[in-house]
């Protein structure tokens, strides 16, 4: 639950350079609009969330009131925006959306709070990055719908009591473990989101394809969906490397080859590794013969810091079981050694383990 989903400092300038990335890269926000559902019978996969939200949903709907806070909890470009979205879309009220870091000063929060409109979706986006005054601005505004404006400053300072409509408030996090419990408490829902198996990002890459007007083999949308490390966000962005491929090939339609040949140029491989993944189990498996290598070492080796090595590339190696952390250091797995086509010598092996 406590997962490094997030990715921090030094490793988010190479990490914004990833097309694996699992956050936005350049124009991509605004471009990437087009691709999100609207409605809950859109968003694809997850059914049991799903499944959860529709309950939730309809009650409110037939209660007549705003439903409960919601908190959405997962990694990056999993869909908790999207989700946000269509939970506003689907009870017909607006959204406000802001995040964490946006948030300065509680006063910023207080003006947001103060001019919501009835039943108004507030959307904050990394919610664990909010300021502490905000934070306990907003414990009273998610409870009792109130916000206390404070007129004046210093020893004549006063606080206005302002009473608010009811709204929802819909918070999202990749860090669920750095929320305080307080704030966690406020949440009537919470919701889990995780990483889409094969089948279900398929889906996603074909429904992807329909809105881009691209006719796409059903081959071809498994090709990508293995390539998409379990994440919309890459998968979504793939498909449209795709497209430029099959635009400037005057292509009818991709097939499985034309991803693999469009990706490859990309440096993603079938597994979805790309250059600087590779570069990591090479120097584990080539120079240090499978491990175990600190991370500094390591990190000298590909010519990275430590910190993006640890941060932007170890998470998707280690959850595929390329490569394990242990207290030497990192080992290649069997798996790692099969990847790039080497055969371990088995003193190699046993010395890793
Ligand atoms: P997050 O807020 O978790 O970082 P987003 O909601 O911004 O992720 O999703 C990233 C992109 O992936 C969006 O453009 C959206 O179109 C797409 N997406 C995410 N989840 C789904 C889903 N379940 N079905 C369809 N598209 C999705």
């Amino acid at each position: 639950m406590n997962e490094p989903y997030e990715q921090v400092n030094t490793g988010a300038n190479e990490e914004s350079l990833r097309m694996v990335s699992s956050q936005p890269i350049g124009n991509e926000p605004v471009s990437d609009e087009e691709l999100r559902p609207h409605i809950l019978d859109g968003f694809i996969g997850q059914p049991q969330l799903k499944a959860q939200l529709r309950l939730f949903l309809d009650a409110a709907r037939k209660r007549e009131t705003p439903p409960d806070h919601i908190l959405l909890a997962g990694p990056p470009g999993l869909g908790k925006t999207t989700l946000a979205m269509i939970v506003a879309n689907e009870l017909e009220v607006p959204i406000r959306i802001t995040s964490g870091p946006a948030i300065q000063h509680a006063g910023d929060l207080a003006s947001i709070l103060s001019s919501l409109e009835p039943g108004e979706v507030l959307f904050v986006d990394e919610v664990h990055r909010l300021p502490r005054a905000a934070e306990e601005l907003l414990y009273i505004a998610m409870e009792d719908f109130r916000v206390d404006v404070m007129v004046g400053k210093g020893p004549g300072a006063s606080s206005i009591p302002l009473t608010l409509p009811r709204f929802t408030m819909i918070g999202a996090t990749t860090r669920e473990g750095m929320l305080p419990s307080p704030l966690r408490a406020r949440f009537g829902f919470t919701a889990h989101l995780d990483f889409y198996p094969h089948e279900e990002l398929e889906k996603l890459v074909e429904r992807s394809a329909g809105v881009l007007g691209l006719e796409i083999d059903r081959d071809a949308a498994h090709e990508l969906a293995l390539r998409s490390r379990g994440t919309p966000r890459i998968a979504n962005r793939l498909l449209r490397r795709v497209r430029d491929w099959v635009i400037v090939h005057d292509l009818s339609k991709a097939s499985a080859d034309d991803v693999r040949q469009a990706l490859a140029l990309y440096q993603i491989d079938a597994e979805g590794l790309d250059r600087l993944d590779i570069a990591v189990l090479n120097a584990i498996v080539r120079n240090f013969q499978g491990g175990p290598v600190g991370l500094n070492t390591l990190a000298a080796m590909v010519g990275e810091e430590s910190e993006t090595v640890e941060t932007v590339c170890e998470p998707y190696l280690v959850r595929e079981g390329f490569l394990i952390r242990t207290p030497k250091g990192r080992v290649a797995t069997p798996k790692a050694w099969q990847h790039l086509g080497i055969r371990p010598n088995e003193d190699d092996v046993s010395k890793s383990f």
